[in-house]
């Protein structure tokens, strides 16, 4: 892995979290030593392969043991709205002849089969550790599989040893700079192109804003890297703005896109009411900026007027269901406040959240939605998580995955709010959606049942079959 490469990632100068670190903290990089017994969160390679898989009409082929594949392939629920290529698990599976003799041959065989087979219009190659300690040249072999077949072959250099997930979203970034973005030009452009950065799709959270730009007359020019074609990505330095998708993660491609090709951005979030109308009004004025027509402006507020209006009369429905429910929100970033008003609008009481994530913005934002007093959890043990849940100091937890075992310990209704969540939350339908899985957690009849004392330990005797 080139080691400069990671050090320019660890410089990015867009990212205020890294530019309030001491130079010494810096050269550390962005990688925390997970606590022994914690699980770590996924290496460099899973986070540059979180961040491109959502290019639906490539073929992603990762250099390595079978299991760097197994383990990173469909972890989250990118949807596709036609091609189904990256649906395709594609891996060298490097067996202990590759260790000895290389894996660079077997590496080239792949790609032929790849191309021959399946016509992909570009194929993703992914490093892993065990190639990379071998010194096996993904890039060299990438290079020479371009020349020979004539098909982009984009090598990604994030090997899981260089450092953590994050890490590994800022690698893809790079790859897509140096070797994707720029590479085509787009049949058609509009004064109203849009890039959208660091949105991945996820349960087709993408597919709940699209329609509202639809109305609005904007164009995604391309999304990176939910649902996207190779094309759109190719060509989508022709964009007129762009907007970051509530995470750092791929701040390095917005960055060096306003750098290299003139694109203003800014940094929005689709989670929340509030938050996707700021987002909204952000989009229309910096395409007016830069030669959107500027009834857009008008337009734009009239289309959140409407939108707020409908959501808000629908989520005020479930007020009296849900007033005085207290919830428990561990997630992170602008989602430990964003949603903290759809939630508090619905008569819930937000006992706590957490902002292990979240910036000093972030907390500012909570405190005034919550108060002085607001409850932010910096982190909480499974154990605290669980004697809160246990103690019915919350009624119901939204957390990610990972937490839903503690929730159904305590008995307590629980929700994914994170990446593997199945629901779509973005957009003002989103927040409906939220609203309405809270009602269904918290009013499902199973939590009553499992409460009540086991038929054995109150004295009923089970009949026995004859
Ligand atoms: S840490 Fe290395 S071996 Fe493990 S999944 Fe990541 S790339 Fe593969």
């Amino acid at each position: 892995m080139g080691t400069p490469k990671v050090s320019e990632v660890f410089q990015e100068t867009a990212c205020g979290h890294n530019q309030a670190k001491s130079e010494k903290d810096r050269k550390k990089g962005c990688t925390k030593v997970a606590t022994p017994g914690a699980a770590a969160g996924g290496c460099a390679f899973d986070g540059a392969k979180i961040a491109l898989q959502p290019i639906v009409d490539v073929a992603h082929l990762v250099h390595g043991p079978i299991a760097c594949e197994g383990n990173s392939w469909d972890n989250r629920s990118a949807l596709s709205s036609g091609a189904r290529t990256y649906r395709t698990g594609f891996t060298t599976d490097m067996n202990e002849m590759d260790v000895v003799y290389g894996g660079e041959k077997h590496l080239f065989k792949a790609i032929r089969q790849i191309i021959e087979r399946f016509d992909p219009p570009a194929v993703f190659l992914y490093q892993t550790c065990v190639p990379a300690i071998i010194g096996d040249d993904i890039e060299a072999v990438a290079k020479a599989a371009t020349e020979k077949f004539g098909r982009p072959v984009i090598p990604v250099n994030a090997p899981g040893f260089v450092g953590g997930k994050n890490l590994g979203n800022k690698l893809a970034g790079e790859a897509l700079l140096d070797h994707v973005i720029g590479t085509m030009e787009p049949e058609v452009t509009t004064s109203t192109d849009l890039n959208i950065i660091g949105e991945y799709n996820l349960s087709g959270e993408l597919w709940q804003v699209k329609p509202l730009l639809d109305r609005l007359g904007i164009r995604i020019s391309a999304c990176i890297s939910g649902d996207a074609r190779y094309r759109e990505v190719a060509s989508s330095h022709r964009a007129r703005a762009a907007m970051l998708v509530c995470s750092k993660a791929m701040i390095n491609i917005a960055r060096k896109m306003e750098e290299r090709y003139g694109i203003p951005w800014f940094e929005g979030s689709f989670y929340g009411i509030s938050d996707m109308s700021a987002s909204l009004r952000n989009i229309a004025a910096l395409l007016v900026s830069r030669g959107a027509p500027e009834d857009l402006v008008e337009r734009t507020e009239a289309l959140i007027a409407q939108e707020e209006k409908e959501a808000w009369a629908s989520i005020s429905r479930y007020k009296p269901a849900l007033a005085g429910k207290r919830a428990l929100l561990i997630t992170g970033g602008v989602k430990s406040w964003s949603v903290v008003s759809a939630l508090m609008e619905a008569g819930l009481v937000v006992v706590g959240t957490s902002v292990k994530k979240s910036t000093a913005e972030d907390k500012e934002r909570i405190m005034e939605l919550m108060g002085e007093d607001a409850h932010m959890i910096d982190t909480m043990t499974p154990r605290e998580m669980y004697r809160m849940l246990k103690e019915a100091e919350a009624d119901i937890l939204m957390a990610g995955g990972r937490s839903q075992f503690v929730a159904l310990k305590a008995k307590v209704p629980f929700l994914d709010v994170n990446q593997e969540r199945r629901f779509a939350f973005a957009g003002y339908k989103g927040m409906e959606t939220l609203i309405s899985e809270i009602h269904r957690a918290l009013t499902n009849p199973i939590f009553q049942t499992l409460r009540e004392p086991a038929p054995w330990t109150s004295g009923c005797r089970l009949t026995p079959l004859v």
